[in-house]
């Protein structure tokens, strides 16, 4: 791979990357159609990190399905497919572990210790190997580009960070990968999450209320809801620094994770 993009770079392409965990949806394809639009070359890795997961967390059940993805892949404007062998990626004298302190430790961060230091590690690893030009992330995982983007700035990786909106089903739930856990009724109820954040949302843009009224509305959403068994964070926060905000800002990020039936979800809005 290494190789590879640096025949492509000495010829004057530019390289667009797209990371991912594999399971390809549409989100995946958005970035990747994005990516294809403003560079040369479009590689995508494929790679499910466990570095990211944490002890109890998915990393056993995550959905793979490298075929079909291939499939995807093959009629998509993807040129190159990265797939990393986990024992060669991380063999058993690896040890250097990178950290973005403050905003890891915040919302997600708060609930999955080590996450984004996974994250991190592996977003590292991958820029290295690829030499992207611009590397492309879903806002769906809002924190994790607020995290990459901290990363390549204080590090002065040469990479341009594009974020991408989120993809949606028509019923408004965010695509996930993880969405095939969902039994049929958790997956009618896990449209409330998208619910509850446009009614914050028209909250803060119509002026019906301050970040804790808003929070609140959205919490007494979430809870109205049968399935959703547990609420890990909700209310409105800085898009910067991802702390919860008292006083609403020129843009404000209002997102929540959820659990239904076992399953995590996360999703959030610009307001
Ligand atoms: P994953 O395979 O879940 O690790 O995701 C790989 C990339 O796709 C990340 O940058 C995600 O933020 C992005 N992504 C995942 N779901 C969506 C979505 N529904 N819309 C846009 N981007 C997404």
């Amino acid at each position: 791979m290494q190789e590879t993009s640096k025949r492509h770079l000495c010829k004057g392409k530019t390289i667009g990357f797209v990371p991912t965990m594999g399971a390809l949806h549409e989100g995946h394809m958005g970035l990747i159609k994005r990516a294809k639009s403003e560079n040369d070359i479009v590689v995508v890795s494929i790679f499910v990190n466990r570095l990211q997961f944490g002890a109890g967390e998915d990393l056993g059940r995550y959905p793979r399905d490298i075929d079909n993805d291939r499939e995807k892949l093959r009629s998509s404007e993807a040129d190159i497919l990265f797939v990393p062998e986990d024992k060669i990626f991380y063999p058993d004298v690896f040890a250097s572990h990178v950290t973005v302190e403050g905003i890891s430790g915040r919302l997600c961060g708060a609930f999955r210790p080590g996450h984004f230091s996974g994250v991190v590690t592996v977003v590292c690893k991958l820029f290295n190997i690829v030499k992207p030009t611009r590397a492309y992330f879903g806002q769906k995982d809002f924190q994790q580009t607020v995290v990459v983007n901290r990363l390549v700035e204080d590090l002065n990786m040469d990479i341009e960070v594009v974020t991408c909106p989120t993809a949606r089903e028509s019923d408004g739930l965010a695509m996930s990968s993880r969405n095939t856990y969902l039994s049929a009724d958790e997956r009618a109820a896990a449209t409330v999450l998208y619910k509850a954040l446009m009614f914050s949302s028209k909250m803060i843009k119509t002026g019906a209320g301050g970040p804790d009224e808003v929070k609140n509305k959205l919490t007494a959403m979430l809870r109205a809801e049968p399935l959703v068994c547990d609420i890990q964070y909700a209310g409105v926060y800085d898009p910067e620094t991802l702390v919860e905000l008292n006083e609403f800002k020129q843009r404000n990020l209002v997102a929540a994770a959820i659990n239904i039936g076992g399953t995590r979800l996360i999703d959030n809005v610009l307001a």
